[in-house]
């Protein structure tokens, strides 16, 4: 026996179970449609909600980025990777959002590394929703404060946690994911902001899945409760609705000015290259001049929920573009997810332990690029397979 052979066991055992991961390979840019695996496939599962990833004007910025700084910042951003385009970036993004000052990231899992340990320490508690995404959670584990959690979009849970064990601690922190990535729910921001204030914790809110989804032009989960200022710490993505890749931080002059201080991935991790964040740039512009994309964005999702209703299926109760088509064991929303794609529609399957055990599902990602005929195609298939494969409620 080698002393590797527990690897291919566990991997073994994720096959039997049906948990296994098939990753898939793109051979085209992301769009409405795309190659898959060597075939054309309308695509239903990229977080592309605006179709910036292979946007013009974002591809022109890039492209004249490289020509202009070259293709790598050749240093983490506090000894010499810090460019013009970084600081312009931030300053855009600033007031994009609303807030005094942000920091970018390399991404926004690393956002997330990046400022939990920074603020929070092992004489510090972290009041965290019981579904917060990985990122967070491994945030929370590498800052060594205790974590407790709360129930799932449970204010009172939350409350009772704060009054009980919160006196124990010399900070208090709490974080929630503003759009639940796998259920499309929304947290109840103002609720947890009110709680936060009562009992004098830091507020911390990860938009990545509401940054150019909720709020006015896609301002963010801040901007939809109309909570500026309430929250303190306000992360964001550059990978998902901004299309591009990394993350960042919003908050006050004095969060940000901390963070470049302490922030282990910004201080010890390389800096994002100029072409990446020259189409950030031009993203925050064309969101900043107009709201028509996220709108666009809206009208399809309500369109393609409405139409999976009517056809019978459980699409969960997401408040957002995002559309679990919620189908129980792993082993059957793999095999929907493998005839979805035998018919044209590329939608992966997502099963434990991105999702509980016996919550399997199809997570169709609605996106602005889609057209009405390719929604319609999509419902029509999905009607099918349902249909086949008994899932529909009658
Ligand atoms: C996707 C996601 C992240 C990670 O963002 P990346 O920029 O892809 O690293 C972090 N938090 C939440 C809630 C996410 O959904």
């Amino acid at each position: 026996m080698g002393k590797l052979d527990f690897l291919v066991e566990e991997v073994e055992a994720l096959k039997r179970e049906g948990l296994y991961t098939t990753i898939r390979t793109i051979g085209s840019p992301q769009g409405a449609w795309v190659i898959v695996d060597g075939k054309k496939v309308l695509n239903m599962c990229a977080n592309n909600y605006l179709g910036f990833a292979n946007h013009p004007k974002l591809k022109e910025a890039a492209k004249k980025a490289i020509d202009e700084f070259g293709v790598g910042p050749a240093a983490v951003r506090t000894i010499a990777g810090t460019m013009s385009l970084h600081l312009e970036l931030e300053e855009k993004l600033a007031k994009f959002k609303g807030a005094e000052a942000t920091i970018s990231f390399q991404s926004g899992f690393n956002a997330n590394l990046a400022t939990i340990p920074a603020i929070v320490g092992k004489e510090d508690a972290i009041f965290s929703d019981e579904l917060n995404h990985a990122s967070i959670i491994d945030g929370c584990r590498l800052s060594r404060a205790t974590i407790i959690r709360f129930a799932h979009r449970d204010p009172a849970d939350l409350e009772r946690k704060l009054r009980e064990e919160g006196g124990k601690y010399r900070r208090k922190l709490v974080i929630t994911d503003g759009v639940f990535s796998m259920d499309g729910d929304i947290a109840p921001l103002p609720e947890i902001a009110e709680i936060s204030e009562k009992y004098d914790a830091l507020l911390m809110v990860d938009d990545a899945h509401g940054e150019g989804v909720l709020g006015r032009g896609g301002r963010g989960i801040v901007d939809h409760f109309g909570l500026h200022g309430k929250v303190h710490i306000e992360v964001g993505t550059l990978s998902k609705a901004f299309g591009v890749v990394g993350g960042y931080v919003a908050g006050s002059k004095a969060l940000i000015e901390f963070l470049k201080q302490k922030a282990r991935p910004f201080l010890f991790s390389s800096a994002v290259t100029p072409a990446d964040v020259a189409a950030c740039i031009a993203a925050v512009d064309i969101l900043t001049e107009s709201d028509e994309l996220v709108r666009k964005l809206w009208d399809n999702a309500s369109y393609f929920k409405k139409g999976m209703v009517e056809r019978g299926f459980d699409i969960g109760h997401s408040e957002t573009p995002i559309t679990p088509v919620m189908l129980g064991e792993a082993p059957l929303a793999q095999e929907f997810s493998r005839r979805l794609f035998e018919e044209g529609i590329f939608a992966q399957a997502i099963g434990y332990p991105t999702v509980p055990r016996g919550k399997a599902r199809i997570r169709v990602m609605i996106s602005a690029t889609h057209s009405r005929e390719d929604l319609d195609f999509a419902l029509d298939k999905f009607e099918k397979i349902g249909k086949e494969l008994g899932v529909l409620r009658s």
